[in-house]
C-alpha cells in the first residue's frame, strides 16, 4: 500500500462528519444502540465495534487503521504510552512458570516489567546479548514462551538479526516481540521478516513535536482481538480520542521529518566525526559500526539518535559541556522538533564516575528539526571546554 495513500486518506470518510478534511475529535465515553440485537453484538465483538471508549473509538479507529497498514499488519492497538504497549504485549504471552529471552539493556520499563512484576508471578528472564543468533539457541527452554527484541537499542544500537530470530522462534512455538521505535514502520519492517509483535513508542517520530504519549502494537488479528479483551480493556491503557488525533496529526508529516532528521544527522555526524574531543560516535549506519552489514539489510533508515564517546577526565568537565551547548535541551525521550542531550554521567552518583570506565562518558544526542550548522556551530562552541 502507498504511504502517501495511508497517511492521507485511508481510514478516512468525510462524508460522516461534514466533509471536514481533519477528522473530529469523538469526545465521548459512551454510545447509544437502536436495538438489542446491536448492543449484543457490540458486547461480543467489543474490539469492531463503538460501545465505550475504554475500547474502541472512531478517532483512534481511524488511527489504528493506518498503523496497521504501516506496519503491513492485519491490525493494530494504540496504548496510552509505549510502556503499556511493552506491558500488555508481555502480559497477554506468559503465565506461571513461563521463561522470557531478552537482548540485555531494553527499554528501561521493559526491564522492570522483568525484574519486578513477572518474578512475582513465577515468570523468569534471561537477558542475552542479542548480536548472536547462536546465544538465542542457547537460551531457549522447554518452558520459553517470548523472545523480547528491541534493534536498534537506544543508547548504543546493538541489533538482532530479526529474520533469524524469527525463524528460530517459529521453530520452537515461541512468541517474538520487538520494539521498533527507533526505526518506525518507515525504516524497519518487523513483521514483514516474521516477527509476530511489532511495538512502538508513539510518543517520539509519531507524535513528533514532544506533546503526546502513545503507543502503538501491530500483528495479526486473532493475537491482538485476544490482547485487547484480556489486556488493553482490563488496564484501560487505550489512547484517548484527543491523543489519538495528536497522533493522526503527526502521522502527515512523518516520512519529511523523518528525511529531514536523516540528512541533518548525517551532516552532524561527518562534522563531529573525526573531532579532536570526541573518541567515538555510535550510530548503526556509521562506516565503523560493527553490525553494519545488516543495519543496512534489514533497515532503510537510521536518524535522529545517536551517542558520543567524549574525551572527558572528569564529571564536571562533562556537565560544563552539556550546559555550554546553547540549542540542546538536557531531558530525556526523543523524536521532538528541539534537539536533546542525554550525558550517561547524568545519571550517576557523582562518587562513582570513574573516567577509565567508557559508559560514563558516553552522551546520547538527538538531533531535532533545527538546521544542521546551527547545531554544529553550538556543538563546536561547547567542545571547546573539554
Ligand atoms: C520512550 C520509549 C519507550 C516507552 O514509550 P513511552 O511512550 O514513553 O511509554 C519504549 N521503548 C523505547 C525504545 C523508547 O524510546
Amino acid at each position: 500500500m502507498d504511504i502517501s495513500y495511508i497517511l492521507n486518506e485511508l481510514g478516512e470518510d468525510r462524508s460522516q462528519y461534514f466533509n471536514a478534511v481533519a477528522p473530529p475529535i469523538v469526545q465521548t465515553s459512551n454510545f447509544a444502540f437502536d436495538t438489542f440485537e446491536e448492543l449484543r453484538n457490540a458486547f461480543a465483538n467489543e474490539d469492531s465495534n463503538f460501545l465505550y471508549s475504554r475500547g474502541n473509538n472512531p478517532t483512534v479507529d481511524i488511527l489504528s487503521k493506518k498503523l496497521a497498514a504501516l506496519d503491513g499488519a492485519e491490525d493494530a492497538l494504540v496504548f496510552n504510552s509505549g510502556a503499556s504497549a511493552i506491558y500488555c504485549s508481555v502480559m497477554a504471552n506468559v503465565k506461571s512458570g513461563d521463561h522470557i529471552i531478552s537482548v540485555q539493556k531494553p527499554y528501561s520499563w521493559a526491564t522492570r516489567l522483568f525484574d519486578n512484576i513477572l518474578p512475582r508471578f513465577g515468570v523468569q528472564t534471561t537477558y542475552i546479548d542479542g548480536t548472536k543468533i547462536e546465544n538465542f539457541e542457547n537460551a531457549i527452554r522447554p518452558e520459553t514462551t517470548v523472545i523480547y527484541l528491541e534493534t536498534p537499542n537506544t543508547l548504543t544500537y546493538e541489533l538482532q538479526d530479526l529474520k533469524a530470530v524469527a525463524d528460530l522462534a517459529k521453530s520452537r512455538g515461541i512468541i517474538t516481540i520487538v520494539d521498533n521505535s527507533y526505526c518506525t514502520p518507515l525504516y524497519q519492517q518487523p513483521l514483514a521478516l516474521g516477527i509476530d509483535l511489532s511495538l512502538q513508542s508513539g510518543t517520539k517520530y509519531l507524535g513528533g513535536h514532544s506533546d503526546v504519549l502513545a503507543g502503538v502494537l501491530t500483528g495479526s488479528k486473532e493475537m491482538l482481538k485476544r490482547i485487547f479483551n484480556e489486556q488493553l480493556l482490563n488496564t484501560g491503557s487505550g489512547i484517548s480520542p484527543f491523543n489519538a488525533w495528536l497522533i493522526l496529526r503527526g502521522l502527515r508529516t512523518l516520512p519529511m521529518r523523518l528525511e529531514h532528521i536523516s540528512k541533518s544527522t548525517r551532516k552532524v555526524i561527518d562534522h563531529l566525526k573525526n573531532h579532536p574531543k570526541i573518541e567515538k560516535i555510535i550510530f548503526p549506519f556509521d562506516e565503523d559500526f560493527p553490525q553494519l552489514e545488516l543495519a543496512h539489510r534489514q533497515m532503510s533508515g537510521a536518524c535522529g539518535l545517536f551517542t558520543i564517546l567524549l574525551k572527558a577526565n572528569t564529571l564536571d568537565q562533562i556537565e560544563l559541556f552539556t550546559y555550554s551547548l546553547k540549542h540542546f535541551l538536557v531531558a530525556v525521550s526523543w523524536g521532538g522538533h528541539e534537539s536533546l542531550i542525554m550525558p550517561q554521567a547524568a545519571a550517576l552518583k557523582p562518587e562513582i564516575f570513574d573516567a577509565n570506565n567508557e559508559s560514563h562518558r558516553l552522551a546520547r544526542i538527538y538531533i531535532g528539526f533545527e538546521d544542521p550548522d546551527y547545531l554544529i556551530k553550538d556543538f563546536e562552541q561547547a567542545l571547546e571546554v573539554l
